[in-house]
């Protein structure tokens, strides 16, 4: 797989999830609320020109070259397809876990997190509320991960477009049939799991930090129970009022703000 025809899975699995989650929040929306788009948006646009076009396939480049020198955890092993897809998943999502949360308890990484969690409203075009600052930071992390576990290309793009869908899903403002969300939230952070990390309120704000498994933060401690009938107030004290895309990229150059 070449670099661009990376780029081309990636671009339409996103576009895929996005159609989704707009889908699912039209038909079944949890609360009435426009959502931030303008901002979020132009946020998602900066960190496109930014990131993705210089690097948006630098872990195609990372996985090619580590499996053509023998780098990383599946291909010392020579793992199998089979083995090597479902454990590169596991593998990356857990990675991010961690970095999530790191983001919350690390002071300095969570003036740059702090911008997506600033919204005051949460639907799926929060999901694009990421300050370039936090995908800078988390671009070297990733990349050694990718190295480390030795992630073959079929799974760093298989990873890409679940956490694609799963990303704009969890920030959905949608509600589920109760008995499939229950089902669902076994495996998978479903909406309300990830509305309740976006409370202002601090406890909640530093539970459920997973974003295609509830595994780790079942496993590791920080899981918090939620449903579609549990209204949840989200965004952040001191960022009641909508910010604009300039005050939202100075953000974590002018203060620190908390839960309550
Ligand atoms: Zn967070």
């Amino acid at each position: 797989m070449t670099e661009v025809e990376f780029q081309i899975i990636k671009g339409v699995g996103f576009v895929l999830a996005l159609m989704l989650a707009i889908g699912l929040q039209w038909l079944r929306p949890h609360t009435a609320v426009a959502g931030s788009w303008r901002v979020n948006a132009s946020l998602w646009a900066a960190n496109a020109a930014f990131v993705g076009v210089v690097c948006g396939a630098c872990a195609c480049t990372v996985s090619r070259w580590a499996g053509a020198e023998g780098i990383g955890l599946l291909n010392l092993g020579g793992a199998s397809p089979w083995l090597a897809i479902p454990v590169s998943i596991l593998g990356l999502d857990l990675v991010s876990y961690a970095w999530h949360r790191a983001n919350h308890v690390v002071p300095f990484l969570w003036r740059f997190h702090q911008v997506h969690h600033s919204d005051p409203d949460f639907t799926a075009s929060t999901s694009l509320r990421l300050h370039p600052g936090e995908i800078l930071l988390s671009l070297p992390l990733r990349l050694i991960a990718v190295a480390g576990i030795g992630v073959p290309i079929v799974g760093v793009i298989v990873f890409e477009v679940c956490f694609a869908f799963q990303n704009w899903f969890e920030h959905g403002n949608i509600d589920l049939p109760a008995r499939f969300e229950r089902q669902w939230a076994w495996l998978f952070v479903t909406p309300a799991l990830h509305r309740r990390h976006h409370s202002r309120r601090h406890a909640e704000l530093n539970s459920n930090y997973g974003t295609i498994f509830t595994l780790w933060d079942r496993r590791l401690g920080t899981f918090g129970p939620s449903s579609s009938s549990v209204s949840v107030r989200t965004g952040l004290p001191g960022a009641e009022q909508a910010l604009g895309p300039a005050a939202a990229l100075t953000l974590p150059f002018r203060t620190r703000l908390r839960g309550e």
